[in-house]
Protein backbone atom coordinates (compact mmCIF):
# COMPACT_ATOMS: atom_id res chain seq x y z
CA UNK A 1 0.00 0.00 0.00
CA UNK A 2 1.48 3.68 -0.63
CA UNK A 3 2.53 5.80 2.19
CA UNK A 4 0.64 9.27 1.51
CA UNK A 5 1.99 11.83 4.12
CA UNK A 6 0.06 13.58 6.00
CA UNK A 7 0.50 17.52 5.35
CA UNK A 8 -1.70 19.82 7.04
CA UNK A 9 -2.92 23.30 5.15
CA UNK A 10 0.17 24.82 6.92
CA UNK A 11 2.40 22.64 5.29
CA UNK A 12 2.69 20.46 9.01
CA UNK A 13 3.55 16.81 8.49
CA UNK A 14 1.40 15.01 10.90
CA UNK A 15 3.36 12.01 11.66
CA UNK A 16 2.78 11.58 15.60
CA UNK A 17 -0.58 10.02 16.82
CA UNK A 18 -1.65 10.20 20.27
CA UNK A 19 -3.83 7.27 21.64
CA UNK A 20 -6.32 6.92 24.47
CA UNK A 21 -7.05 3.51 24.74
CA UNK A 22 -9.55 4.15 27.86
CA UNK A 23 -11.18 6.90 29.35
CA UNK A 24 -10.88 4.94 32.91
CA UNK A 25 -8.29 5.52 35.79
CA UNK A 26 -7.19 3.69 38.66
CA UNK A 27 -6.41 7.23 40.48
CA UNK A 28 -8.93 10.47 40.71
CA UNK A 29 -6.28 13.44 40.35
CA UNK A 30 -8.05 16.25 41.42
CA UNK A 31 -6.67 18.42 38.30
CA UNK A 32 -7.90 15.76 35.75
CA UNK A 33 -11.00 13.94 36.77
CA UNK A 34 -13.99 14.26 39.73
CA UNK A 35 -14.24 11.61 41.89
CA UNK A 36 -17.10 10.47 40.93
CA UNK A 37 -16.75 9.56 37.31
CA UNK A 38 -18.99 8.00 34.62
CA UNK A 39 -16.99 6.34 32.50
CA UNK A 40 -18.15 5.56 28.54
CA UNK A 41 -20.27 1.88 28.05
CA UNK A 42 -17.87 -0.36 26.87
CA UNK A 43 -19.17 -0.54 23.47
CA UNK A 44 -18.60 2.92 22.86
CA UNK A 45 -14.60 2.05 23.03
CA UNK A 46 -12.77 1.07 20.14
CA UNK A 47 -11.77 -2.84 20.68
CA UNK A 48 -8.48 -4.13 20.91
CA UNK A 49 -8.44 -5.13 16.94
CA UNK A 50 -10.06 -1.42 16.34
CA UNK A 51 -7.52 0.09 18.24
CA UNK A 52 -4.90 -1.67 16.02
CA UNK A 53 -6.76 -1.20 12.56
CA UNK A 54 -6.76 2.40 13.38
CA UNK A 55 -3.26 2.79 14.77
CA UNK A 56 -2.26 0.43 11.70
CA UNK A 57 -3.63 2.69 8.87
CA UNK A 58 -2.24 6.06 10.51
CA UNK A 59 1.24 4.23 10.70
CA UNK A 60 0.41 3.30 6.57
CA UNK A 61 -0.35 7.04 6.11
CA UNK A 62 3.21 7.77 7.47
CA UNK A 63 2.85 8.08 11.40
CA UNK A 64 6.03 7.68 12.90
CA UNK A 65 5.15 7.89 16.47
CA UNK A 66 2.45 6.65 18.57
CA UNK A 67 2.18 7.36 22.22
CA UNK A 68 -0.40 4.93 23.92
CA UNK A 69 -2.12 7.13 27.30
CA UNK A 70 -5.89 7.38 28.92
CA UNK A 71 -7.12 7.68 31.10
CA UNK A 72 -4.79 5.32 32.43
CA UNK A 73 -3.39 2.81 29.06
CA UNK A 74 -2.47 -0.12 31.47
CA UNK A 75 -5.66 -0.76 33.54
CA UNK A 76 -7.24 -1.56 30.17
CA UNK A 77 -7.84 -5.42 29.83
CA UNK A 78 -5.62 -7.40 27.54
CA UNK A 79 -3.56 -3.87 26.88
CA UNK A 80 -0.18 -5.87 26.62
CA UNK A 81 -2.06 -7.80 23.86
CA UNK A 82 -2.45 -4.46 21.66
CA UNK A 83 1.23 -3.30 22.25
CA UNK A 84 2.81 -6.45 21.01
CA UNK A 85 0.56 -6.46 18.02
CA UNK A 86 1.82 -3.28 17.48
CA UNK A 87 5.46 -4.29 17.83
CA UNK A 88 4.98 -5.33 14.24
CA UNK A 89 5.93 -2.08 12.76
CA UNK A 90 8.47 -1.42 14.68
CA UNK A 91 9.89 -4.64 13.43
CA UNK A 92 9.14 -3.34 9.96
CA UNK A 93 10.79 0.18 10.67
CA UNK A 94 7.44 2.19 9.48
CA UNK A 95 6.92 2.64 13.17
CA UNK A 96 10.51 4.61 14.89
CA UNK A 97 8.84 5.10 18.27
CA UNK A 98 6.22 3.55 20.61
CA UNK A 99 5.73 4.53 23.78
CA UNK A 100 3.36 5.52 26.31
CA UNK A 101 2.51 7.18 29.61
CA UNK A 102 1.20 6.17 32.32
CA UNK A 103 0.55 6.96 36.05
CA UNK A 104 3.09 4.13 36.78
CA UNK A 105 0.55 2.18 38.97
CA UNK A 106 1.05 -0.94 36.80
CA UNK A 107 4.71 -0.47 35.77
CA UNK A 108 5.88 -3.22 38.55
CA UNK A 109 4.24 -6.03 36.34
CA UNK A 110 4.29 -4.17 32.46
CA UNK A 111 8.04 -2.54 32.21
CA UNK A 112 9.86 -5.78 31.12
CA UNK A 113 6.88 -6.71 29.05
CA UNK A 114 6.40 -3.54 27.65
CA UNK A 115 10.42 -3.02 27.06
CA UNK A 116 10.11 -7.01 25.08
CA UNK A 117 7.57 -5.25 22.64
CA UNK A 118 10.13 -2.37 21.91
CA UNK A 119 9.12 0.30 24.12
CA UNK A 120 12.05 2.06 24.82
CA UNK A 121 10.54 5.32 26.71
CA UNK A 122 7.79 5.78 29.13
CA UNK A 123 6.55 9.45 30.36
CA UNK A 124 5.71 8.60 33.98
CA UNK A 125 3.38 11.33 35.86
CA UNK A 126 4.17 11.66 39.31
CA UNK A 127 3.60 15.72 40.97
CA UNK A 128 5.17 14.67 44.41
CA UNK A 129 7.77 12.96 46.21
CA UNK A 130 5.60 13.19 49.25
CA UNK A 131 3.66 10.02 50.27
CA UNK A 132 0.97 11.35 52.00
CA UNK A 133 0.39 14.23 49.52
CA UNK A 134 0.32 11.74 46.46
CA UNK A 135 -2.41 11.01 48.35
CA UNK A 136 -4.57 13.41 48.65
CA UNK A 137 -3.55 14.34 44.83
CA UNK A 138 -4.45 11.14 43.25
CA UNK A 139 -7.37 10.32 45.61
CA UNK A 140 -6.59 6.31 45.16
CA UNK A 141 -3.07 6.53 43.96
CA UNK A 142 -0.81 4.34 46.40
CA UNK A 143 2.88 5.94 46.26
CA UNK A 144 5.17 2.70 47.03
CA UNK A 145 3.15 0.75 44.02
CA UNK A 146 4.40 3.89 41.89
CA UNK A 147 7.95 4.07 43.17
CA UNK A 148 8.54 0.11 42.67
CA UNK A 149 6.66 0.79 39.05
CA UNK A 150 9.59 3.65 38.36
CA UNK A 151 12.22 1.27 39.53
CA UNK A 152 10.64 -1.79 37.74
CA UNK A 153 11.15 0.29 34.27
CA UNK A 154 14.66 1.94 35.19
CA UNK A 155 15.76 -2.03 35.55
CA UNK A 156 14.10 -3.25 32.46
CA UNK A 157 15.95 -0.64 31.03
CA UNK A 158 12.98 1.80 29.85
CA UNK A 159 14.19 5.83 29.31
CA UNK A 160 12.05 7.45 31.81
CA UNK A 161 10.56 10.79 31.94
CA UNK A 162 8.73 12.39 34.50
CA UNK A 163 6.11 14.77 34.66
CA UNK A 164 4.83 17.24 37.09
CA UNK A 165 1.79 19.39 37.07
CA UNK A 166 2.95 22.60 38.31
CA UNK A 167 0.17 23.04 41.28
CA UNK A 168 0.38 25.93 43.51
CA UNK A 169 -0.10 25.74 46.67
CA UNK A 170 0.63 21.97 46.17
CA UNK A 171 4.36 20.83 45.06
CA UNK A 172 5.55 24.21 44.57
CA UNK A 173 8.06 23.68 47.62
CA UNK A 174 9.27 20.12 46.31
CA UNK A 175 10.83 22.08 43.51
CA UNK A 176 14.16 21.48 44.53
CA UNK A 177 13.65 18.11 45.60
CA UNK A 178 11.98 16.89 42.71
CA UNK A 179 14.90 18.13 40.58
CA UNK A 180 17.49 16.79 42.15
CA UNK A 181 15.90 13.48 42.99
CA UNK A 182 15.10 13.42 39.04
CA UNK A 183 18.61 14.13 38.01
CA UNK A 184 20.41 11.54 40.84
CA UNK A 185 18.54 8.89 39.14
CA UNK A 186 18.77 9.96 35.53
CA UNK A 187 15.45 10.60 34.47
CA UNK A 188 14.62 13.74 32.47
CA UNK A 189 11.72 15.54 34.62
CA UNK A 190 9.21 18.17 32.94
CA UNK A 191 6.28 20.38 34.24
CA UNK A 192 3.75 21.12 33.02
CA UNK A 193 1.23 24.10 33.53
CA UNK A 194 -2.43 23.32 34.37
CA UNK A 195 -4.82 23.42 31.93
CA UNK A 196 -8.29 24.64 32.14
CA UNK A 197 -10.18 20.54 31.51
CA UNK A 198 -13.05 19.16 32.64
CA UNK A 199 -14.72 20.78 35.18
CA UNK A 200 -12.49 22.04 38.07
CA UNK A 201 -13.81 25.12 39.80
CA UNK A 202 -12.76 28.26 37.75
CA UNK A 203 -11.58 29.99 40.91
CA UNK A 204 -9.31 26.55 41.85
CA UNK A 205 -7.88 26.75 38.54
CA UNK A 206 -6.66 30.22 38.74
CA UNK A 207 -5.27 29.57 42.45
CA UNK A 208 -3.46 26.65 41.45
CA UNK A 209 -1.54 27.87 38.48
CA UNK A 210 2.12 28.00 39.00
CA UNK A 211 3.42 29.86 35.80
CA UNK A 212 6.91 27.92 34.28
CA UNK A 213 8.20 31.48 33.94
CA UNK A 214 8.37 31.45 37.97
CA UNK A 215 9.47 27.57 38.04
CA UNK A 216 12.26 28.95 35.59
CA UNK A 217 13.39 31.64 37.83
CA UNK A 218 13.30 29.88 41.33
CA UNK A 219 15.34 27.13 39.57
CA UNK A 220 18.20 30.10 38.63
CA UNK A 221 17.99 30.71 42.72
CA UNK A 222 19.21 27.23 43.74
CA UNK A 223 20.73 25.29 40.57
CA UNK A 224 22.95 26.20 37.68
CA UNK A 225 20.69 26.13 34.94
CA UNK A 226 22.35 26.23 31.05
CA UNK A 227 19.33 26.38 28.02
CA UNK A 228 19.70 23.79 25.54
CA UNK A 229 18.33 23.52 22.50
CA UNK A 230 16.33 20.20 22.49
CA UNK A 231 13.56 20.45 20.06
CA UNK A 232 11.27 17.11 19.88
CA UNK A 233 9.11 18.40 17.87
CA UNK A 234 6.71 18.44 20.62
CA UNK A 235 5.53 21.52 23.24
CA UNK A 236 8.48 20.70 25.99
CA UNK A 237 11.60 22.90 26.30
CA UNK A 238 14.41 22.02 28.43
CA UNK A 239 17.48 23.07 30.45
CA UNK A 240 20.02 21.23 32.06
CA UNK A 241 21.50 21.40 35.29
CA UNK A 242 24.57 21.83 35.29
CA UNK A 243 24.89 20.06 38.97
CA UNK A 244 23.06 16.93 38.67
CA UNK A 245 23.82 16.51 34.99
CA UNK A 246 19.77 16.14 34.49
CA UNK A 247 17.47 17.96 31.72
CA UNK A 248 14.34 20.20 32.96
CA UNK A 249 11.62 20.65 30.45
CA UNK A 250 8.72 22.79 30.88
CA UNK A 251 5.60 22.42 28.95
CA UNK A 252 3.61 25.51 28.92
CA UNK A 253 0.66 25.19 26.62
CA UNK A 254 -0.67 28.91 28.37
CA UNK A 255 1.67 31.09 28.07
CA UNK A 256 3.37 29.99 25.24
CA UNK A 257 2.78 29.36 21.84
CA UNK A 258 4.01 25.73 20.47
CA UNK A 259 1.32 25.22 17.92
CA UNK A 260 3.80 26.56 14.79
CA UNK A 261 5.52 22.86 15.09
CA UNK A 262 2.80 20.83 16.15
CA UNK A 263 3.14 17.91 14.49
CA UNK A 264 0.54 15.56 16.26
CA UNK A 265 -3.09 14.76 16.41
CA UNK A 266 -4.90 12.59 19.15
CA UNK A 267 -7.83 9.74 18.55
CA UNK A 268 -10.05 8.99 21.52
CA UNK A 269 -10.93 5.43 23.13
CA UNK A 270 -14.38 5.64 20.91
CA UNK A 271 -12.40 6.86 17.69
CA UNK A 272 -12.76 10.45 17.50
CA UNK A 273 -9.72 12.35 16.16
CA UNK A 274 -9.44 15.71 17.40
CA UNK A 275 -6.84 18.06 15.57
CA UNK A 276 -5.65 20.11 18.36
CA UNK A 277 -5.58 19.97 22.27
CA UNK A 278 -7.54 23.27 22.95
CA UNK A 279 -10.66 22.90 19.67
CA UNK A 280 -13.13 21.17 19.76
CA UNK A 281 -12.76 20.02 16.15
CA UNK A 282 -12.99 16.21 15.52
CA UNK A 283 -13.55 13.36 13.25
CA UNK A 284 -15.34 10.43 13.68
CA UNK A 285 -13.67 7.52 12.49
CA UNK A 286 -14.61 5.02 14.75
CA UNK A 287 -17.98 5.41 12.38
CA UNK A 288 -15.84 5.49 9.56
CA UNK A 289 -14.20 2.28 10.38
CA UNK A 290 -17.27 0.27 11.74
CA UNK A 291 -19.55 0.29 8.90
CA UNK A 292 -16.71 -0.41 5.98
CA UNK A 293 -15.08 -3.99 5.77
CA UNK A 294 -12.19 -2.35 3.71
CA UNK A 295 -10.10 0.90 5.27
CA UNK A 296 -10.79 3.06 2.08
CA UNK A 297 -13.60 5.40 3.91
CA UNK A 298 -11.23 5.64 6.76
CA UNK A 299 -8.67 6.81 5.10
CA UNK A 300 -10.62 9.37 3.26
CA UNK A 301 -12.16 10.68 6.58
CA UNK A 302 -8.39 10.74 7.68
CA UNK A 303 -7.29 12.70 5.00
CA UNK A 304 -10.41 15.19 5.31
CA UNK A 305 -9.37 15.65 9.01
CA UNK A 306 -5.72 16.55 8.60
CA UNK A 307 -6.95 19.09 6.16
CA UNK A 308 -8.81 21.08 8.19
CA UNK A 309 -6.27 20.86 11.11
CA UNK A 310 -6.48 24.39 12.77
CA UNK A 311 -3.64 26.67 12.76
CA UNK A 312 -3.22 26.69 16.65
CA UNK A 313 -5.11 26.65 19.89
CA UNK A 314 -6.80 29.49 21.92
CA UNK A 315 -6.08 28.97 25.52
CA UNK A 316 -5.53 32.58 27.32
CA UNK A 317 -5.41 33.23 31.08
CA UNK A 318 -3.85 36.23 30.43
CA UNK A 319 -6.66 38.68 31.00
CA UNK A 320 -7.48 36.30 34.55
CA UNK A 321 -10.41 34.87 32.82
CA UNK A 322 -10.05 31.70 31.39
CA UNK A 323 -11.21 31.88 27.45
CA UNK A 324 -11.18 28.84 25.32
CA UNK A 325 -11.60 26.42 27.84
CA UNK A 326 -12.55 23.05 26.78
CA UNK A 327 -15.73 20.87 28.25
CA UNK A 328 -13.73 17.36 27.75
CA UNK A 329 -12.10 16.03 30.53
CA UNK A 330 -7.96 15.41 30.12
CA UNK A 331 -8.97 11.69 30.43
CA UNK A 332 -10.88 11.23 27.08
CA UNK A 333 -8.64 13.19 24.81
CA UNK A 334 -5.52 11.67 26.86
CA UNK A 335 -2.84 14.06 27.79
N1 LIG B 1 -2.93 8.31 33.36
C1 LIG B 1 -1.74 8.62 32.66
C2 LIG B 1 -0.89 9.60 33.44
O1 LIG B 1 -1.39 10.19 34.41
O2 LIG B 1 0.26 9.76 33.06
C3 LIG B 1 -1.96 9.13 31.25
C4 LIG B 1 -3.10 10.09 31.03
S1 LIG B 1 -2.95 11.67 31.85
C5 LIG B 1 -4.44 12.45 31.31
C6 LIG B 1 -1.66 12.43 30.90
C7 LIG B 1 -0.99 13.61 31.52
O3 LIG B 1 -1.91 14.68 31.59
C8 LIG B 1 -0.48 13.40 32.94
O4 LIG B 1 0.89 13.76 33.00
C9 LIG B 1 -1.32 14.34 33.76
O5 LIG B 1 -0.60 14.84 34.86
C10 LIG B 1 -1.66 15.41 32.76
N2 LIG B 1 -2.85 16.19 33.11
C11 LIG B 1 -4.07 15.75 33.47
N3 LIG B 1 -4.91 16.77 33.71
C12 LIG B 1 -4.21 17.89 33.48
C13 LIG B 1 -4.50 19.29 33.54
N4 LIG B 1 -5.71 19.72 33.89
N5 LIG B 1 -3.51 20.16 33.24
C14 LIG B 1 -2.28 19.74 32.88
N6 LIG B 1 -1.94 18.45 32.79
C15 LIG B 1 -2.88 17.54 33.09
FE1 LIG C 1 -5.66 9.12 35.94
FE2 LIG C 1 -3.62 10.22 34.65
FE3 LIG C 1 -5.91 11.61 35.03
FE4 LIG C 1 -4.36 11.09 37.11
S1 LIG C 1 -3.81 12.34 35.33
S2 LIG C 1 -6.61 10.79 37.01
S3 LIG C 1 -3.52 9.13 36.60
S4 LIG C 1 -5.67 9.80 33.80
Amino acid sequence: MSTPQLIDPFQRKVSYLRVSVTDRCDFRCYYCMAEEMTFLPKKELLTLEELDRMCSTFVNMGVTKLRITGGEPLVRKGIMTFFQSMSRHLKSGALKELTLTTNGSQLSRFAQPLYECGVRRVNISIDTLNAKKFGKITKRGDFAKVMAGIDAADKAGLQIKLNAVALKGTNDDELHDMVEWAGQRGFDLTWIEVMPMGDMGEADRLDQYWPLSEIRKQLKERWTVEDIPLNTGGPATYVRIKETGGRVGFITPLTHNFCESCNRVRLTCTGQLFLCLGQEDAADLRAAMRDHEGNEALIAEIKAAIARKPKGHDFDYSRQVIEGEMTRHMNHTGG
